[in-house]
């Protein structure tokens, strides 16, 4: 990114190819990044109904607070639900980032002295928002402007229908990681010395760090229940750049892996982990098409051509795994059967590894649905961590139990990651990562064990695939 041109509004909230170039008010060129396109079905359904149900917004802002704040602070508010919701998140955020700044850069945390502004950008007639033209222009969207020192957020378009899909949380998500940007902004962070994929990241980061502390019960206002949290993630995949961006991309603000990823970091690590996330020590998985026929298939191989391929694919890596360790083996069959595969009373799905037998896939049963709904790599998980279910198997480590039900989590992701870096042939394309996330957020079949045990949080689902992609077989106990 030519640092001349870095973005001086930062959002989160990208759209699907969807960048416009607007004008601020001192008529510099700036890029807004608007999010409908993203949202694109709630943009529609906003606009056609004029607002999301106001009692499943009632109900998720019960849930998610112990008390609101008074919104008399927030510019432009109209003293709705919605923005009792947004003055009460930010309020909280400040709350944590008094509290935090100092500890993580030794200097007090100045408030913004731009504050903050609700737009209503359904009214022809809205006040233009700080850093551009018009209300419209900001549809879907909430941004951080450093020209101003503020945040702004569209009540209309954006945080209502986050509410009502994915809960408040997801509200306070959206809005914590554009503080992370006023944070960037005190700390000297900026997109002229960082790509602007590290920048996002380590908002997503902060934001992770905020409602982890939202979870252990420190805001003042805010609650958040170990079940909202996969939502909230789930709101968080909903923003993940097109597939195929180039994580070296000018706009790019990461996939769906790499953007969950910097969330648990945050949640897991806190703030002062998010503050060291730099282009030199963070690997992105975010990849542009490489082949015209991937780009044509958009990255999806047919389920009669994958499994031959990856049960391939999957032998040559685990026979080198247990190479290493000195271990010999003989790989599995990966066959498709046309029933339930009956070991084990199907405890784990359509999916199954069956001892003497090998990996059954019957098609019908859900493989379909997740192959087309969320693309070949969906499936490629569940044939992972099936085969990583063999591989303990033939080395005599626990089938079942919460051991097993990481180890084989872990090793699906540490299969993955090997993929990331060109061995043979068969590679991840584009978006396959995302697939991941998406099915490991979805569906708890890849982390059963034999007999149907699972982990039980997507979220955590999520981290201990993480944990064998980015540490191998080794940080899962093999190898
Ligand atoms: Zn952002």
């Amino acid at each position: 990114m030519d640092s001349d041109h870095s973005p001086p509004i930062n959002s989160a909230w990208a759209g699907v190819a969807h960048n416009e170039r607007v004008g601020n008010r001192a008529g510099t060129a700036i890029t807004a990044m608007l999010a409908c396109a993203a949202l694109a079905a709630g943009c529609a359904s906003v606009a056609g109904r004029a607002a999301p149900s106001g009692s499943i917004v009632a109900d998720t802002i019960r849930e998610s607070t112990v008390s609101l704040v008074d919104p008399g602070f927030v510019r432009g508010g109209d003293d709705g639900a919605i923005d009792r919701l947004a003055a009460t998140a930010v309020a909280d955020v400040e709350a944590f980032w008094r509290r935090h700044y100092p500890e993580v850069f030794g200097q007090p945390w100045r408030e913004l002295a731009g504050g903050f502004v609700s737009v209503d950008t359904a009214d022809p007639r809205a006040e233009a928002p700080p850093c551009t033209d018009s209300a419209a222009l900001i549809t879907g969207n909430a941004y951080y402007c450093p020209a101003e020192d503020v945040v702004v957020w569209d009540r209309a378009a954006l945080l209502p229908v986050l509410a009502e899909r994915y809960g408040a949380p997801a509200v306070t998500m959206v809005l914590a990681h554009e503080m992370g940007h006023a944070v960037q902004h005190r700390a000297g962070v900026t997109g002229a010395r960082q790509p602007t994929i590290v920048i996002e990241a380590m908002a997503d980061c902060y934001a992770g760090a905020f409602l982890r502390w939202v979870a252990d019960g420190s805001a003042e206002h805010l609650r958040l229940s170990p079940a909202q949290l996969d939502p909230t993630l789930r709101a968080l995949v909903t923003f993940r750049d097109p597939v195929g961006t180039d994580d070296r991309d000018a706009g790019a603000h990461g996939g769906a892996f790499d953007r969950v990823s910097a969330f648990l970091d945050g949640y897991a690590a806190g703030a002062a982990t998010c503050a060291r996330i730099t282009a030199d020590n963070r690997e992105f998985t975010q990849r542009a098409f490489t082949s015209a026929d991937d780009l044509e298939r958009g990255g999806n191989l047919p389920l009669p051509e994958l499994l031959p391929a990856m049960a391939r694919d999957l032998g040559d890596y685990f026979t080198e795994v247990l190479r290493d360790a000195g271990t010999g083996w003989s790989p599995p069959p990966v066959e498709a059967v046309d029933a339930a595969p009956g070991c084990l009373a199907g405890a784990q799905g359509a999916v199954a590894f069956c001892p003497g037998e090998g990996v059954r896939v019957w098609p019908e049963g859900m493989v379909a649905d997740i192959h087309a709904g969320v693309g070949d790599y969906g499936t490629g998980v569940l044939l992972a961590s099936r085969y990583a279910l063999g591989v303990l198997h033939a080395t005599g480590r626990p089938v079942a139990g919460p051991d097993a039900q990481r180890a084989v989590l872990c090793l699906a992701g540490a299969y993955t990651g090997s993929l990331l870096r060109p061995r043979r042939d068969f590679t991840v394309s584009p978006g396959d990562l995302d697939e991941a996330v998406q099915v490991l957020l979805g569906y708890d079949y890849p982390a059963r064990d034999a007999h149907g045990g699972v982990i039980g949080a997507g979220f955590e689902r999520v981290a201990t695939f993480r944990e064998g992609v980015l540490g191998g077989a080794g940080a899962c106990g093999l190898g």
